[in-house]
């Protein structure tokens, strides 16, 4: 694997790969990685000539200071595990070589509704710092395919729109969610969690299971409103569980298919995001 720090070297080097006929399958990340990256990274080998994978804890898309000194970093052991992968360059930028002094986001704001509502409500400006970051690595690395984890649900529709409207060349590979054994998400921030607080943890995706079984006419509302009780009980506390429409985000209030049900809990220090599809 090469290791790239310096924008217009990976650039003038992947510039030369594409001369080659060489596709270039992209996968995004801030670092401690897990088998949910590690799973981008070997869809994005099943389609792509030459697969590139970026490191970067982007300063721009966090609206909490405190969030963003603590996030979990682990270079040396995510090396490892890219090589480990058959990952073939690692783009790891500092922060000082992706943003001049001063710089102005961009702004997501006429993207749609989706943009509005649950993480874009819950955390201000953050949908605008993915937007800034992504645009600079898709021009730096021009990637034929570009590959998110559906974990982030709405990353991804942020992702699609900026896609469609300035870069139609990419192919966005939305992937499945990767989840531990007992069916919690698997995520940076489960690091944090302690034992008691993990073994917790695993009640998000029991619940969210709970409401695709109950999702009947006759059920519905009330293991919503059920759902959103016990998810909002010690040792959890509750930003938002709404079941939306799969690419609005509308709030679906009456029984509908297909909707997504999209959570984010704080659970001791730690905020965990996770969501499900009912077909
Ligand atoms: P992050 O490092 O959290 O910015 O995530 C980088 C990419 O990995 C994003 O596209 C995430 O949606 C994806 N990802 C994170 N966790 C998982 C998971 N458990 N399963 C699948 N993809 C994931």
């Amino acid at each position: 694997m090469i290791l790239f720090r310096d924008p217009n070297e990976i650039k003038e080097f992947l510039v030369s790969k594409r001369r080659q006929n060489l596709s270039i399958g992209f996968v995004p990340t801030m670092g401690a990685l897990h088998q949910g990256h590690l799973s981008l990274i070997a869809e994005a080998k099943g389609n792509c000539d030459l697969v590139v994978a970026s490191i970067f804890v982007n300063p721009t898309q966090f609206n909490n200071s405190k969030d963003l000194e603590t996030y979990p970093r682990s270079i040396e052991s995510d090396i490892l595990k890219l090589i480990s992968a058959g990952c073939d360059v690692l783009f790891h930028p500092e922060a000082s070589n992706m943003y001049f002094e001063g710089e102005k986001k961009l702004s997501s704001d006429d993207y749609g509704y989706f943009i509005e509502v649950l993480e874009g409500l819950k955390r201000p400006g953050h949908f605008d710092g993915v937007v800034t970051i992504l645009t600079k690595f898709f021009k730096i690395i021009q990637p034929n395919q570009v590959y998110f984890g559906q974990k982030d649900y709405q990353q991804c529709l942020v992702a699609e729109t900026l896609i469609k409207r300035d870069f139609p060349e990419i192919v966005l590979k939305r992937c499945r969610i990767i989840r531990e054994k007992d069916g919690l998400a698997m995520s940076s921030r489960n690091a944090r969690l302690n034992a008691e607080e993990r073994r917790f943890a695993a009640k998000i995706y029991q619940i969210l299971c709970e409401i695709k079984s109950q999702w009947t006419e006759e059920n519905f509302l009330n293991c919503v409103l059920e759902s959103r009780n016990l998810l909002n009980t010690s040792p959890f506390s509750l930003e938002y569980l709404e079941v939306c429409h799969v690419e609005t985000l509308m709030p679906v209030k009456s029984y509908f298919k297909p909707v997504v049900i999209l959570v984010a809990v704080n659970l001791g220090k730690t905020r965990l995001i996770d969501n499900l599809i009912i077909e």
